[in-house]
This record gives structure tokens, sequence and C-alpha cells, in this order.
């Protein structure tokens, strides 16, 4: 036997507690494709960010980040329109205060890449932007049937670009299965579906669909440049890059100044001037038909950097100027009018939408609420009513599917958990919904299980 003053000492264990780090309040998912041309888009960012937390993107908005955004900025003006949403991933007050919020629920620095607020001085928010939803359905196939994550790209986002960079194909703008134009980010936006009638967006066959022109490929190579070189440049482009670029091309394209420059590029000579002297930050279009024109990239362009004009192109450029248009349309109210009480005394299955009515009648929906504010309310009023209907009829089918599912798996002694559920039924994404998830509990409770 060891005597104990033979006994040896060990180290000591350290009961400190651990140092844990705060925790983010929402979960700090990856962006995908950083410093990529397809890097991801805020909004959509929020939309996986709703999906991950199982809540719909409206009531995060609501209960998360509308507490942390200056008022003026809450939720409501992330939703109002139809033409607003998509500014969240622009350049101005919205996508940078939704930018700080989701960055310090997340507590994710990257954040910045998914908007253009990098180039805030040299991109005026004017037409960069396009109104609605734009998506390739393509893109959204192959990224369904190649199990990858699925989201929009921001580069789908920026108005001069008609195309899809890798199909080649233009974008969509309209629902196949409902014709309607989308939000950019709506209530209920999922991504891959429509939020209007909640339908799969993505399409096989290419032959569907218009091939992209030289223009909307040269728009797409260059967008795709300038954020890819997003996540390199450390400081913020300034607004002086663009007249400097302006004084390198009417240095390089003739030495005969101003006047020739402007034909060859089919701009206004006192346009011209503005830019060049820095008075004006020309639209996104601008700056990308010049660089093309020149033969310079775009994303030299708008930094400022050193380049050399390589060709012009003018001579026999794809590029088409749009003639201002001042014609302001007549209206022949009186036919307005009866058009509009045709529409209302017509029942039919689908009503429309004002903004399709608008279409329909060849007029903006602003001039008919203007006039007819009784009538156009009537018919927003049954479009509204119609579209709950669908929603709860929806709703009704999943709970139907859900009881279905539970009873079929329960058969085959699986378990109906959520997951196991989710793969028999035609939209898992229908489980943000309560009404869905309590039909689950209950189709358990009947079978007498644990919740
Ligand atoms: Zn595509
Ligand atoms: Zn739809």
């Amino acid at each position: 036997m060891q005597s104990s003053n033979k006994l040896t000492i060990y180290d000591s264990w350290i009961i400190n507690y651990p140092t844990i780090s705060t925790r983010s309040r929402l979960f700090p998912i990856e962006p995908i494709g950083l410093g990529t041309p397809y890097v991801e888009s805020l909004t959509s960012y929020l939309t996986r960010l709703a999906e991950a937390h199982k809540v719909l993107v409206g009531d995060l908005v609501a209960k998360e980040i509308k507490t942390i955004v200056p008022k003026k900025y809450k939720s409501k003006d992330l939703f109002c329109t139809k033409h607003k949403s998509g500014t969240a991933n622009s350049t101005g007050k919205v996508a940078k205060y939704l930018l700080s919020a989701l960055s310090s629920l997340t507590f994710r620095q990257d954040l910045k890449f998914l908007t253009l607020t990098q180039w805030s001085q040299v991109l005026p928010q004017r037409n960069l932007i396009h109104p609605t939803k734009n998506w390739c359905p393509l893109c959204y196939q192959e990224q369904y049937q190649n199990n990858r994550i699925i989201y929009d790209p921001l580069i789908w986002f920026l108005k001069p670009l008609e195309a899809c960079p890798v199909h080649k194909i233009k974008l969509q703008s309209k629902c196949p299965h409902c014709g309607e134009s989308l939000p950019s980010l709506a209530r209920n936006s999922q991504s891959g579906y429509c939020s209007n009638c909640e339908q799969w967006l993505g399409q096989n066959n290419r032959n569907d669909f218009p091939a992209g022109s030289e223009w909307d490929l040269s728009v797409a190579k260059n967008v795709g440049e300038l954020l890819v070189n997003a996540v390199r440049v450390v400081e913020i482009a300034k607004r002086e890059n663009i007249s400097k670029s302006f004084q390198r091309c009417l240095d390089q394209a003739n030495a005969d100044g101003i006047r020739s420059f402007t034909k060859l590029v089919g701009f206004k000579k006192n346009q011209v001037w503005e830019w060049t002297n820095g008075k004006v930050i020309p639209e996104f279009t601008v700056s990308l038909k010049i660089s093309y024109l020149m033969g310079v990239s775009l994303f030299d362009f708008l930094s400022g950097a050193e380049f050399q004009c390589l060709n012009y192109r003018y001579r026999n450029s794809p590029i088409k100027h749009k003639k201002s248009n001042n014609n302001n349309k007549i209206i022949d109210l009186e036919l307005a009018e009866q058009k509009l009480l045709k529409i209302l005394s017509d029942s039919p299955e689908n009503p429309c939408s004002m903004s399709e009515v608008a279409k329909q009648i060849g007029c903006h929906r602003r001039t008919l609420t203007r006039r007819f504010p009784k009538l156009t309310h009537q018919i927003s009023a049954r479009y509204q009513q119609y579209k709950q209907e669908t929603h709860a009829r929806k709703i009704k089918e999943y709970c139907q599917e859900v009881e279905k599912a539970v009873m079929e798996l329960n058969q085959k002694g699986i378990y109906p958990s959520e997951v196991n559920v989710s793969k028999l039924i035609s939209k898992p994404g229908s489980f943000r919904e309560k009404e869905v998830r309590d039909a689950l509990r209950k189709a358990r409770q009947k079978l007498g299980m644990r919740q």
C-alpha cells in the first residue's frame, strides 16, 4: 500500500464558465454567391431568413425589423406597392435601413454586397431597379433539380438587365399561371413561387422564351462584372469617377471635342456637358451605353479606373435611342366609364385587379381612380374578396392533403412528422400557415399521438 506522502497531485479542473459570445437574434444564414455575378439580393435573403424561421416575411418584418427601423421606413414601405419593394436591393434609404437592421439581427457584415449601396454615388435611383419582380424560369428549375437553394440573384432586379446571363433568354415578369406581375417582395414571398397564386415559377423548356439580344448579353456581362468586383473594392465608388470617365472618353474618342463625341454616342450636347462636368450623374442605362460604345468595361467606367477606349461600336450599334414621347393620351372619359361599368356588371370567375383593368382600358390606373373613385373602389374590393376566397380555399385543400398524408404515413407505420408529411403534399411551404400546422396537430391527435 502507498503511503499518503507519496500521492501525486494532478492538474485540477477549471470550473469557471466558458466565455460564450453574444448570440445573434436571427440565424446568420450564409448569403448565396458572394463574389460572383449571381450574388443573392437582399430581398431574397430576407425571404430565406423568414423561411429559416418558419414565419411569413410580413411577420418577420413587422415583429423584428419594424422595431429597429426608423418610423418612416417601417414595414408598410417595404410592401406598400408593387413598384417599391425592389428598392430594398437598390442604393437608397430603404436599402440602407433594411441592411442595417438585418446586419444587427444576424451579426453579418457582408450583407451590403446583396444591394447596390456601394455604388450609391455613381448610380442614381431613377430607372435603376425593375418596378416589379423579374426572374429566369430556367434558373429556378435548375436550382430545384440540382437540389440547390432556391433564391433570387441581385442581377435580376437591375432594370437595364432584361436577359438571364446564364441561359441567355429574356427574363419573365408575369406569372405563367395567374398572369399577374409580382412585387419584388410580398408579405407571403417564398423563393421560386408566385406570391399571388402560390404556384411554382420554374419552367423547363428553353424554346418557350425569346432569346436575349446582343445588347442584353453585353449588359448582363458588364453588370455581372460589376457585382463580382463589388466585394474586392474597399471604398464606395465616388461621384467624381463619372466625370473623370467622361473626360477620358472625350479625350480618346475624338480630337474634335464634345460635338463629335455627342454625335457618336447619340446624346444631346448639353447632357454630355453636364455629365462631364459632374453636375449630373447619368442614369445607369447611359453609363452602360457609353461604356459599351467606347469598348470600356462598366466597372472601369464607374470606378474611375485609367482605361483605354478599345473600339468604338457606334457605327453598328444595336442600341436604339428612345425618342421622347410627349404626346399625352387624350382619354375618352365616357368610353372609360362605360368599360368600367361593363367590367363590373360581368361576373367573371377570375376578376381582374385594378391594374389589369387599367391596362385593358388603355389608361393609367391613377387617372381612373381619380375620375371614377366609386367604380374603381368596387372593382378593387371585388378583386380583394376573390383573392381572400382563393387563399381560404387553398388553405382548406392543403389541410385536407395534410390529413390524408398523416393517415397514409400512420398506415405504413411511419411517424407523421412535419418533414415526413412535407414529402407527400403538393406544397411543403404551406406549413408556414397556422391553419395547416393546426391541421397536422389535430390529425395526430385523432390518432392518439402525443404532440
Ligand atoms: Zn437563367
Ligand atoms: Zn401566379
